[in-house]
């Protein structure tokens, strides 16, 4: 008889990763039983009609982990590999990562599981709107606001307002983040996740004096927060020479130019044939020669049986949950610096804060505006896990969760348990 080993989830790696924390600060264990565990897991299975007339069912879960600090807070995610587990760790590391930039929100997640690319418009419309039926009750500008994540864009979250807002009879702008400009979203939005990880690469940079002009780069994921990530990464005056995406990557060592690259990607729907490049796989990408490694794109990407190979000096988490908690070890032993993703990806639900106060008061910033607050949380939050660091004697994971998980733990202390 074969013993089959069961593949951790990323909720065992969120779990495993809170447990680390909570051991560092020696948490009350009754505060550590109430994190441990999502408040609220709402789980819809719906019917939806495909353009032929068939009716297809699908599974969307809404999970809120812990509302202790504020309204929860997180995206959504469509993907055919999204399971309740997934959406529970996501969920989790939007409670950390809400609480590390400290503004005022707990955390969220939610998912379908779905191919979007085998949808045709309509049939997304459909869908997004069912779901956002099923999950209205537990969202709402009070109490869970969600946004955009892997496969949802400005447009999802346009239907998912104007469901939400049909329910009610007027508009609720403040329901959900990542909107277009035109109904209520903010400027700097679909660029602020990117940036966030922009700020960090340049303040991490900055910390181990790393001359930035000429270091080179690979990007893993070139969605959202991996093009921008990587085209403002160049211009603090790295070489971009790797990035890739699902169908795999590319690289060149004299350098790309990721604005060429996101050409080529509205033109063909991939990195891959990008001229004056070689292609490589994702496996690859995480293993070149390179100063700094942003993985961009899912979880369990560096993991226990590739980490002793990734070369990077330095990583930054542009993905939720990219490096395993062996890795972890396997990385901080070598002396790589990882700055974690609930700091480094931080700078979307930054933006997104900005964006339902302003849908809340009506009253909208300039770009400028915008970005000069981004800045001065992101760096204020950075500075704050580097003293957590040096304090405590912990890497900037542990420290950006023992941040977080302090912060949480006074709110639930203060507000003690009901009844
Ligand atoms: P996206 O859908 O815009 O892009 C995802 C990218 O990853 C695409 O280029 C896709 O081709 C690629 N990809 C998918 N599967 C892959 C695989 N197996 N190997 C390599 N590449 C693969 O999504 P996004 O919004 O850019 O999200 C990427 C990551 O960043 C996710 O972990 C997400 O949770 C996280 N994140 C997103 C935001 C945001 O504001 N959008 C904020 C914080 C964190």
């Amino acid at each position: 008889m074969t013993l089959q080993l069961k593949e951790k989830t990323a909720w065992d790696n969120a779990l495993e990763q809170f447990d680390i924390a909570a051991d560092i600060l020696h948490l009350d264990p009754s505060i550590s039983r109430i994190m441990r565990k999502c408040q609220l897991e709402l789980t819809v299975n719906f019917p939806v009609k495909l353009d032929d007339g068939t009716i297809e069912m699908f599974t969307g879960y809404r999970v809120h982990h812990n509302g202790a600090r504020g309204p929860t807070k997180g995206g959504i995610r469509y993907h055919p590999d999204v399971t309740l587990d997934e959406v529970r760790a996501l969920a989790m590391w939007m409670t950390w990562k809400c609480a590390v930039v400290n503004i005022p929100y707990g955390g969220a997640k939610g998912g379908v599981i779905v191919d979007p690319a085998r949808l045709s418009l309509r049939e997304l419309e459909r869908l997004t709107r069912r779901y956002a039926s099923e999950i209205s009750l537990v969202m709402g500008p009070d109490s869970d606001i969600p946004a955009p994540d892997v496969n949802t864009n400005a447009q999802i979250m346009a239907w998912i307002m104007d469901t939400y807002s049909m329910h009610k009879g007027y508009s609720v702008p403040a329901v959900i983040t990542g909107k277009p400009i035109s109904m209520g979203g903010s400027q700097g939005r679909r660029e602020a996740t990117g940036r966030g990880v922009s700020i960090c690469t340049r303040e991490v940079a900055r910390h181990l004096g790393m001359d930035l002009q000429g270091a080179t780069v690979a990007v893993q994921g070139f969605g959202n927060v991996g093009s921008v990530s990587a085209y403002l990464i160049h211009d603090l005056g790295c070489k971009i020479v790797a990035v890739s995406d699902v169908n795999g990557g590319i690289y060149n060592p004299k350098g790309l130019d990721p604005r060429e690259v996101l050409r080529h990607v509205a033109a063909t729907k991939s990195v891959v044939g990008f001229p004056t490049a070689e292609p490589i796989s994702n496996a690859q990408l995480l293993e070149l020669p390179v100063d700094i490694l942003v993985p961009a794109a899912l979880e369990n990407q560096i993991t226990a049986l590739n980490a002793d190979r990734v070369k990077a000096k330095i990583i930054v988490e542009g993905a939720n949950g990219p490096t395993t908690p062996e890795a972890d070890v396997i990385l901080n032993d070598r002396g790589v610096v990882l700055v974690p993703d609930i700091l480094a990806n931080a700078g979307g639900v930054v933006v997104s804060y900005f964006e339902w106060v302003q849908d809340l008061q009506a009253f909208f910033w300039d770009e400028a505006e915008i970005n000069a607050n981004l800045e001065r949380i992101m760096v204020n939050a950075f500075k704050g896990v580097i003293a957590m660091s040096e304090e405590r004697q912990i890497n900037l994971r542990q420290a950006a969760l023992v941040l977080a998980i302090q912060r949480v733990a006074e709110a639930i202390r203060l507000r003690g348990i009901y009844p």
